[in-house]
């Protein structure tokens, strides 16, 4: 800790004092139903933050990302970055919060808009998933300004949309215009919800693609004139059962992926359809099916490379091809994102790690996702490697009905974030 330890008990100590505020701020923004998609409400979320940090002296600028998927007049993309310039010449420190959430689903038993506190917890859709650590995170930033610490460098805090729906209106955006690159910004901090007590590093890849198998329509009472697609497909699942889900689950990563079960390289079956459409009224009619598709979805490990992910897939049907002599198939890759991993001994990870074993009294546990998230596009695209996850939200409860954030955990985390920012700006 190079801050002068007095200063560090008074930014404890204001922020400590401001867990009203706190709550104030998360049932605020909770209160804006930025539900994505279709992308409601994100101009008067993005500047109800942008007011609040203009009056703290911030540089605040709004980049509404054009042309990219969704984007309208009705349903603008409308992202916020504010900038405070310290004293003297330093790093940047950067807090990116998404503040688009899921729809809200069923089974709520409070209003998932009305940021209703109870029993120590803020309730509502996105309070965990990430408002809440975007509240701790401009805290922590307005009690260090106003600690008489003598603010090197610059901080930075934004609001970016679309992160539920790939980020491309959101951070890959900013990213492609520079927002996200030295030397405009040094060290990247994303309030996602991961547990006040975890450092997250990074996340596993994805990879989407639909197979469809081709047979022959025939009629259904003489299947033997036909070539049913199903039964192709029926064979490429077999082999998946076999053969692809043993390899992917002796795979070993040195990726640190909570829950321990996606520690792992892992495919989900999304979907299966062949032959009669989903949406016949009636009876179907006899027929031999001509088609089966089927949607896979890969997340893959940091050791695994995009291309070693498809040929896998693509060696299996090579397989299954050589075993059925008409055996016929087309794919189609849909979504892909790589994986992203900071060093956990980098500048941001370990300030991090080490204020939550001052604020908590306990070490912090070093993990990644097991989805993705917004560090994808700083890493790959701002070509930014020191970023990482830290937030109050408990990570199971993301996109859950009666989603909530915890009081003192947004209170610690916003200490956590306060001190490593306080350790970043001073270092060096
Ligand atoms: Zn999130």
């Amino acid at each position: 800790m190079n801050a002068a330890p007095k200063i560090v008990d008074s930014v404890l100590r204001e922020i400590e004092a401001r867990e009203d505020q706190i709550v104030a701020l998360t049932q605020d923004l909770i209160r804006f139903p930025t539900v994505n998609p279709p992308g409601e409400a994100y101009r008067p979320c993005a500047e109800y933050l942008g007011n609040r940090l203009l009056k703290r002296g911030f540089q605040v600028e709004y980049v509404r990302a054009e042309g990219t998927p969704g984007d309208s007049d009705k349903y603008p993309r409308i992202n916020v970055v504010a900038r405070r310039e310290g004293k003297r010449k330093g790093p940047c420190v950067h807090f990116n919060s998404h503040i688009d959430v899921v729809q809200t689903g069923a089974g709520w038993t409070v209003d998932p808009f009305g940021g209703e506190v109870k029993d120590g917890k803020v309730y509502g859709r996105g309070a965990c998933d990430m408002k809440g650590g975007l509240a701790a995170s401009v805290v922590a930033v307005e009690a260090l300004l106003d600690s008489g610490f003598d603010l090197p460098g610059a901080v930075e805090i934004s609001g970016t949309v679309d992160e539920e729906s790939g980020g491309y209106g959101g951070v890959a955006y900013l990213a492609e215009r520079g927002w996200f690159s030295q030397p405009r910004v040094d060290h990247v901090i994303i309030p996602e919800p991961l547990n006040v007590d975890r450092v997250c590093i990074g996340h596993r890849g994805v990879w989407w693609a639909e197979i469809e198998t081709l047979g022959r329509i025939a009629h259904g009472s003489m299947p033997f004139l036909g070539d049913s697609a199903i039964r192709h497909m029926s064979a490429v699942l077999e082999k998946i059962e076999h053969e692809l889900y043993p390899a992917l689950a002796a795979r070993h990563s040195d990726m640190p992926v909570v829950p321990e079960g996606a520690r792992q390289s892992t495919m989900n079956i999304n979907s299966l359809h062949g032959g009669e459409g989903e949406e016949f009224t009636g009876l179907p009619v006899p027929c031999v099916a001509d088609s089966c598709r089927m949607i896979i979805d890969r997340r893959f490990l940091i050791e695994e490379t995009i291309e070693s992910v498809k040929g896998e897939v693509t060696a299996l049907l090579d397989r299954v091809a050589k075993e059925r002599p008409s055996f016929k198939y087309k794919m189609r890759e849909l979504f892909s994102v790589q994986p992203s991993m900071a060093d956990r001994d980098g500048p941001v990870a370990s300030a991090t790690a080490k204020a939550v074993r001052q604020i908590l009294g306990k070490e912090a546990q070093i993990v990644c996702s097991p989805g993705t998230y917004d560090q994808k596009h700083v890493d790959r695209i701002g070509k930014l490697k020191d970023c990482i996850a830290y937030g109050p939200g408990v990570l199971d409860l993301a996109h859950q009905p009666d989603e909530w954030v915890g009081i003192a955990d947004m209170v610690n985390s916003a200490k956590v974030m306060a001190v490593s920012t306080m350790d970043l700006l001073t270092r060096g």
